[in-house]
């Protein structure tokens, strides 16, 4: 149950005039919450990629001012008016706003529409979910569009982009598990002995993806998950083999696509948009539930480093600098 009284910590991020940022840790009660019909204690949270965007300003992420950022929070319920919830029940949430528009995970409570909220599998704890986050929810979300599209572990090897990052960590690590034959692309070859130990059986490096795509390139891979965007995402597009498809999620080198046609005029490429933020419910349950059955626990823990609340501003700079190794989860009891 919620205790009225109860302070929190959250980080709060604050514009001058000048339109400069500035972070604060600060002590908040429930009454400073935003509107919501159910109440969330926050066992732990996570740094993504974007929420380095919008803790350093660095991406236009928050809409509103002053925000609490965290794009996605695991908790318990300690007060709901929503018909879904009750107090003690446990939850995740991610995206649909929060952090960027609507007050988020760096704080011990969020308060947010209950509609926002999913259920916790058993399998998973608050730790693992976080460790997942919205980056692992987002690489489960590719590999279900590109089942769809019927790229099966038969049709040939996917390859992965950002590989050493948050998304392509889980990708790799749940492709491998699928069965797929893994190429990693990663500017980091000090990781490729990782990215071999998630399930990589080759790794390569970006620098053969950044530079200006071919029209139609050799025919490598059947598939891909993209984390990196631009002339990254146009390498793999040309290098797709015949009927093959492209999940793109992200954009890590850049939002543009200089990209031609070709690849889906001549070899019938797909290329399959990735939104997690508004992502429907039953899309979100489907995704939980392949990541709570088909996620190895061992690797998840292996590709996670644990961090404090006050260390998120430092991560959230390392995190767009590239220098992040798998996920973060923030465990806001340190
Ligand atoms: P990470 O920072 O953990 O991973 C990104 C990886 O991309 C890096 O580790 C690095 O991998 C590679 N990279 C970074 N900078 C560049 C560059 N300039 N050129 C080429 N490669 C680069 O971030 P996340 O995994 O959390 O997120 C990845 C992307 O996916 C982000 O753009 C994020 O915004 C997006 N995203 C989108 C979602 C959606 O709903 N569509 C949801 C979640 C994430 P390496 O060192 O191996 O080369």
């Amino acid at each position: 149950m919620a205790d009225e009284s109860e302070r929190f910590r959250a980080l709060l991020v604050s514009r001058g005039e000048d339109k400069q940022q500035s972070v604060d840790e600060v002590e908040l009660g429930l009454g400073d919450l935003m509107e919501g019909d159910a109440t969330v204690r926050v066992t732990h949270t996570t740094v993504n990629y974007k929420d380095g965007l919008a803790l350093t300003g660095k991406g236009p992420v928050i809409r509103r001012w002053p925000m609490i950022p965290g794009i996605d929070f695991a908790g318990e319920v300690v007060r709901s008016d929503h018909p879904d919830w009750r107090p003690g029940d446990h939850v995740i949430l991610n995206g649909w706003g929060v952090g960027e528009s609507h007050y988020g995970a760096y704080a011990g409570m969020a308060r947010v529409s209950g509609d926002w909220l999913i259920r916790r599998p058993d399998s998973l704890s608050a730790a693992e979910a976080m460790a997942v986050g919205t980056a692992g929810y987002t690489a489960m979300l590719c590999i279900l569009a590109l089942e769809r599209h019927g790229i099966l572990p038969q049709r040939g090897p996917v390859v992965v982009t950002g590989a050493a990052g948050g998304v392509g960590s889980v990708a790799i690590a749940l492709l491998a598990t699928l069965g797929y034959s893994v190429v990693a692309s990663t500017g980091r070859r000090s990781e490729e002995g990782y990215l071999r130990e998630l399930g990589a059986s080759e790794v390569i490096d970006r620098e053969e993806m950044t530079g200006p795509a071919k029209p139609l390139g050799p025919e490598r891979w059947a598939g891909g998950v993209d984390a990196v965007g631009s002339h990254t995402l146009a390498n793999v597009l040309s290098m797709t083999k015949y009927g093959g498809a492209v999940a793109a999620c992200g954009l890590a080198g850049g939002a543009d696509l200089p990209a031609t046609v070709m690849p889906f005029i001549l070899r019938g490429v797909a290329l399959l948009g990735i939104d997690s933020v508004m992502a429907p419910k039953p899309l979100r349950l489907e995704a939980y539930e392949r990541l709570a059955s088909d996620l190895d626990r061992d690797i998840l823990a292996a590709i996670t480093s644990t961090i404090g609340l006050a260390d998120v501003i430092g991560a959230a700079e390392d995190i767009l600098a590239g220098k992040v190794r798998g996920r973060l989860v923030v465990d806001l009891a340190r």
